[in-house]
């Protein structure tokens, strides 16, 4: 068996979601990078969190995508504002760094990889960003964000989010619209957080790959914001990528039983329905806390490593594992992103 932590150490390795921007910025009212109210420094290692730009390093990530996540206090009337603030503290950290760029294309990711830095591409978590506007959307992309999930929980202007359980919506007019500017654009639609009918809505409309950047599979564990096989067929289809998230509820139904190893079931089982094409990383660091004691399936990203472990021991291949790591998600950005 090849050994793991040289085969890791020589990846493309892509993160598709995490929620560490929030941790930088702080909430609350118009508190920026610059205003110096972030509870954590990304630059020095911390204990708390998941995620800073030593341990990216140390679980050797290539490209980290960085969500905007707008919280329910900025919807609907400042999620545009929000969202700007938040990209004014990404663009604090990318300014004050060698080492960690913006990636929005495919290549910057190779490039990054070849020169050792670390390289983030952003996504808007919850279409409420553009405020029903296409001219904020393609503010947005010249602004550098690549990718946007339609919906958090809540029902938007777009579609339905998964919380709203009795949902029989579609996509509005506008979504359609926005989903259709979107993929003239270049940007990836996400559907992670999207209603299952919403999801059948916009599965008929996308005519290109679309992504579920932080899911898990519902025949493992029963979260509703987990894929059935039947949505994770028609995502494969289309050519998408699912992102594998280590949030517990979403490994599985009982704490006790969340790990490495159930973590892996769930790549598993997306390789035997879709195919291994169609399963990356999607971790949700940041965006979770567990209980001191209880099992989880990293304890931050430096531990990444032990994930390129556990595929070796199930016997992945060597191309498999890389494919998992980071080359699916590549494809589908030089496909969609360029
Ligand atoms: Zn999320």
């Amino acid at each position: 068996m090849r050994d793991a932590l040289g085969l890791h150490r020589d990846s493309i390795i892509v993160d598709g979601h995490c929620d560490t921007l929030l941790q930088i910025c702080g909430t609350g009212p118009a508190q920026g990078y610059y205003g110096g109210s972030g509870r954590r420094n990304f630059f020095e290692k911390s204990e708390s969190g998941h995620i800073d730009l030593p341990r990216l390093k140390e679980g050797g990530v290539t490209c980290q995508v960085m969500a905007l996540y707008i919280e329910p206090q900025y919807k609907p009337a400042r999620a545009a504002r929000r969202t700007l603030e938040l990209l004014d503290a990404f663009y604090g950290l990318v300014d004050e760094s060698d080492d960690f760029k913006l990636a929005t294309r495919a290549s910057d990711i190779t490039t990054a990889k070849a020169k050792g830095e670390v390289s983030a591409l952003l996504s808007i978590e919850g279409g409420e960003a553009v405020e029903g506007s296409l001219s904020l959307l393609r503010s947005f992309y010249r602004l550098g964000v690549r990718a946007m999930g339609l919906t958090w929980n809540q029902r938007n202007d777009i579609a339905d989010g998964v919380g709203e359980r009795s949902s029989r919506s579609g996509l509005t007019d506008f979504g359609i619209s926005l989903v259709k500017e979107m993929e003239r654009l270049g940007m990836l639609v996400d559907v992670s957080h999207l209603s299952e009918s919403s999801f059948w809505a916009l599965d008929a409309v996308a005519e290109r790959p679309y992504i579920a950047s932080h899911s898990n599979c519902r025949q493992l564990a029963s979260h509703p914001r987990n894929l059935t096989d039947r949505q994770i067929e028609a995502l494969a289809r289309k050519g998408g990528v699912i992102g594998v998230v280590f949030a517990p509820g979403f490994v599985d139904d009982k704490k006790e039983n969340v790990s490495l190893s159930r973590l892996c079931d769930h790549i598993d089982h997306i390789k035997k329905v879709a195919g291994i094409d169609h399963v990356g990383l999607g971790s949700d660091f940041d965006g979770f806390t567990v209980t001191p004691g209880q099992p989880q399936v990293l304890k931050d990203v430096s531990e990444l490593p032990r994930l390129t472990e556990e595929l070796l021991a199930r016997g992945y291949t060597e191309e498999e594992v890389r494919k998992v790591l980071g080359e699916n998600w590549l494809r589908v950005y030089r496909e969609v992103l360029g």
